[in-house]
């Protein structure tokens, strides 16, 4: 038996994290201090993106992301149906329909030449958004994306909730670091503890346009903004400091200082957590090799940050309950969204997507997180050998 049970993820606190937390509690500030504006600082650097806006989650994130991008009510999005159901949920929420387009048998990402197919059936300009998402930490081809945008004028919404660190090489051969705004108009990214960098819960959006940054500052906070002001019904004259004015039906999805503080203290340390990650990664790849076991592709214009490590076996529910016997607490990522309850009112049913299904008829996650010692690597190892002998 194992000496514990191992998760399929976790998050890393160290002493410092603890002393930055302890510090903004000391502080001035609970919410909108210093050390929110801090984190974003540092975020949009880390990624290479010209701003970056703070919120309460990634699902916040992508909802804003939505909201700033003028998607709204009647407009119709297309996502990948292997996704966290948020993905989709934030289309709902914004009031527009959701459709979606079958994955890569190979990498598990949205089949760009399947959202092309879907866009041509559908009349000019039906479709104003796609939201692909990196899944597992593999950056989708948002380069060939953006050529297909231009055409077809939609926005690009990337959920880059498993992908802080990630990159794809571009057709120049020049590394496109996820969430750098170059090719997406919005990026968003999760803090919720399996995620790479932990802030209890919390979420950021990086953007290269200004206008976008300026509307997400203002709706996570009611859409109160004290920017471009009209005094459209008042004297300006006999309005002071605390004026402000209401544009737009915001929300309170702002995170916290103390959120940013542990956030802040957790992304110095993301570059040690991704080399930690690779080597799990490695370890697994060569060990699975001759096994009936099929892993995401891996190729060298990606580099995968690699949130989840998912692989494809012949009987998942088997193996699923034989690591659970085993003290492995293997999670599967993702039921089909279509196939969810509440999606299957809207007409999609079993079929629709069939890499999807069967992807996920025999997809499994097996642990990856910076913490998993070597030891319990080996441990996952030995067992998945023992079950394929
Ligand atoms: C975690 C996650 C989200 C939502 O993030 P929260 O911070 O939990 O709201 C959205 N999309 C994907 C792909 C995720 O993994």
């Amino acid at each position: 038996m194992s000496p514990h049970k191992i998760p399929y993820g976790r998050q890393k606190i160290t002493q410092e994290d603890i002393d930055a937390v302890v510090a903004a509690l000391q502080s001035d500030f609970l919410t909108q201090g210093p050390r929110i504006a801090n984190f974003e600082r540092n975020f949009a650097k880390y990624v290479g993106a010209k701003y970056a806006v703070a919120v309460s989650n990634g699902t916040a994130a992508l909802h804003l992301s939505l909201l700033a991008l003028g998607i709204g009510k009647g407009d119709n999005v297309i996502t990948t149906p292997i996704t966290f159901a948020a993905t989709a949920n934030v289309a709902l929420y914004a009031g527009a329909k959701v459709y979606f387009a079958d994955i890569d048998p190979d990498t598990y990402v949205i089949d760009i030449a399947a959202v092309e197919k879907l866009i041509l059936q559908h009349s000019k300009g039906f479709f104003k958004a796609v939201l692909p998402v990196d899944f597992a930490g593999y950056s989708v081809d948002t380069e060939s994306l953006r050529a297909l945008a231009q055409e077809h004028h939609f926005k690009i919404i990337e959920d880059a909730c498993h992908a802080p660190g990630a990159y794809f090489m571009d057709h120049l051969g020049q590394k496109q670091q996820v969430g750098n705004g170059v090719f997406s108009d919005a990026t968003a990214f999760s803090f919720h503890p399996v995620k790479h960098i932990a802030a209890g819960e919390g979420g950021m959006i990086t953007t290269n346009d200004e206008g976008v940054y300026k509307k997400l500052l203002a709706l996570r906070t009611h859409g109160i903004s004290k920017d471009n002001m009209q005094y459209a019904i008042w004297d300006k004259e006999k309005q002071g400091n605390w004026y402000y004015e209401m544009h737009d039906l915001g929300y309170n999805y702002r995170i916290t200082d103390i959120q940013a503080a542990l956030g802040n203290s957790q992304l110095q340390k993301a570059d040690a957590g991704l080399q930690r990650r690779q080597e799990i990664a490695q370890a697994y790849r060569a060990a699975f090799q001759e096994l009936p076991i099929k892993m995401q592709k891996q190729d060298e214009k990606h580099f995968n940050a690699h949130h989840l490590f998912v692989i494809e076996v012949p009987d998942r529910k088997d193996f699923y309950d034989y690591l659970h016997a085993n003290g492995i607490l293997a999670q599967i990522h993702y039921i089909p969204v279509h196939l969810l309850d509440y999606y299957r009112q809207f007409g999609w049913k079993k079929g629709d997507f069939p890499i999807a299904e069967q992807y996920y008829d025999g997809a499994i996650s097996l642990p990856m997180y910076p913490s998993l010692s070597d030891r319990e690597l080996e441990y996952v190892i030995d067992k998945a050998r023992k079950y394929f002998d």
